[in-house]
């Protein structure tokens, strides 16, 4: 079905149009089939760069080639992030659902930054916004900005602290900037996630500028230790913690720190990207305990939301100091009136994704029960992975598996821990990754696919096991 006019290129024509429904089966053949696909693509990255690679298009294209081509160069190089058995990174399984949502939300094409523009947009998103206040059970007076992801929630909500710590002690950081302020102390655990401190190296506050606080063996905030940073704290202070260690996914005990904080007129942000999730999950709940008393928080919704990439909440109590962060006014955008709430002010971007449809459709999907029982299923199915590898000799499981994180060694070093891992992707059955736990290699399993059952997580037990003992033959 060539098309042969090059002259209206800039306007759809049937092919387009075509090329909508050719696309949408594509993606759905793709996804029917992810159980049994391999875990690690059969191509690598200088394949794609090549498969990929031509010259610079002089002409405007054939609609469904271009679309075919897609499917065709793309498919070796997929990883399957969205099966049953990918333990790889905390990662979602972009759920069905959400992106038949999240199709919509591309073909309706709504610039989300505001209500009178783009009116359901805006209104998908913040009934959407108020149902995760409700069941993450955080301060309902809180405003709620739908971001990239946790990255530039914490950004974001280290932002809106900024702004407020120093406008308590008389500094408008927002039109003054940082040259000459009044220094903010920033406390952060030990064990804290490479994005948080990503965004103090984007607000000014420095990567180094920080107070390292001492963790226990799990990476959890030691409470002793804060109360002396804040003691010997000056001026203004952010202390930062976490739900859900990215390795051993343990919990800073908040219910402790968050009064000390609050006493020292401090602002409490948590890191919250999978483990606040706990907070939905009732049999999970306690270990988040007290994080309600925090100013600020940072979640995922593409990690146990399973929504679609990107997805991430900023959720601020005082709206007031969120807003004075991220408000952006021109003189050409229609401005809401009083109680109204336009997205873009609660998030970086003007020109944003709709991406309240998305979320809104998939928390009707999963409902209140349903997140509460994908959560606990995910913490119990990690929980029986580790149990099965720690029986095997020669393994070790070095936490404590209080959520969906399980960090392993096996023979005790690192060269035969890296060799398990790198037999296991070979192996293509499931995918685990290496990390760090304080000087160790250690594998990684995050179990937070939507798709990840009981009898998956068997048959990736046997599969790592399969490996390590493969390691030890060879
Ligand atoms: C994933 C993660 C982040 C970063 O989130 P993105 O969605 O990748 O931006 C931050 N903190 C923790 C604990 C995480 O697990």
């Amino acid at each position: 079905m060539a098309i042969t006019h090059t002259d209206d290129a800039g306007t759809a024509n049937t092919a387009d149009w075509a090329a909508l429904d050719h696309a949408a089966q594509a993606a759905a053949d793709y996804r029917r089939g992810i159980v049994t696909k391999a875990t690690t693509p059969t191509a690598t990255y200088g394949a794609m760069a090549a498969a990929f690679a031509g010259p610079v298009p002089e002409t405007p294209g054939d609609p469904l080639a271009i679309i075919d081509d897609l499917v065709r160069l793309a498919t070796p190089g997929l990883r399957a992030m969205t099966g049953p058995r990918f333990f790889g990174w905390v990662i979602g399984a972009s759920h069905p659902l959400g992106v038949a949502a999240d199709w919509l939300t591309s073909a309706w094409g709504q610039n989300a930054a505001n209500l009178i523009a783009a009116p359901a947009a805006a209104a998908a998103e913040n009934v959407a916004g108020a149902w995760l206040l409700d069941l993450l059970d955080l301060p309902r007076e809180s405003s709620v900005g739908m971001v990239t992801g946790a990255t530039m929630a914490n950004f974001v909500a280290l932002a809106a602290a900024r702004g407020e710590v120093l406008r308590r002690v008389g500094w408008d950081v927002e039109a003054d900037g940082l040259f000459g302020a009044p220094p903010i102390t920033v406390l952060i655990g030990d064990e804290a996630h490479a994005t948080v401190y990503a965004a103090l190296k984007f607000l000014g506050l420095g990567e180094r500028r920080v107070v390292r606080i001492a963790v226990d063996a799990q990476g959890r905030l030691l409470p002793d230790a804060v109360a002396a940073a804040l003691s010997a704290s000056v001026g203004p202070v952010i202390v930062i913690a976490q739900a859900g260690q990215i390795n051993t996914g343990a919990f800073d005990p908040l219910d402790i720190i968050a009064p000390m904080v609050a006493a020292r007129d401090g602002w409490l942000h948590v890191d919250g990207a999978f483990g606040l999730w706990a907070r939905a999950a009732p049999a999970l709940a306690h270990l988040a305990a007290g994080y309600d008393l925090a100013d600020s928080w940072a979640t995922d919704g593409h990690k146990w939301l399973q929504t679609p990439y990107d997805c991430g909440f900023v959720i601020v109590r005082d709206a007031d100091a969120h807003r004075r962060a991220m408000t952006i006014a021109a003189s050409y955008l229609p401005v809401a009136d009083g109680a109204e709430r336009d997205p873009s002010h609660y998030a970086p971007e003007l020109s944003r994704r709709a991406r309240g449809f998305a979320v809104w459709a998939m928390l009707r999907r999963l409902g209140r029960t349903g997140i509460a029982e994908m959560v606990e299923r995910h913490c119990s199915v990690a929980r029986q992975m580790a149990d099965r590898l720690a029986a095997e000799p020669g393994v070790a499981v070095l936490n404590d598996v209080v959520l969906n994180q399980i960090i392993l060694t096996f023979g005790g070093s690192d060269a035969a821990t890296r060799a398990t891992i790198m037999q296991v992707q070979a192996d293509t059955i499931c995918f685990v990754g290496p990390s760090d736990w304080r000087g160790t290699l250690v594998m990684r399993i995050s179990v937070s696919s939507g798709e990840t059952t009981e009898a998956e997580g068997d048959r990736s037990v046997a599969a790592i096991i399969a490996a390590w003992r493969a390691v030890q033959a060879a």
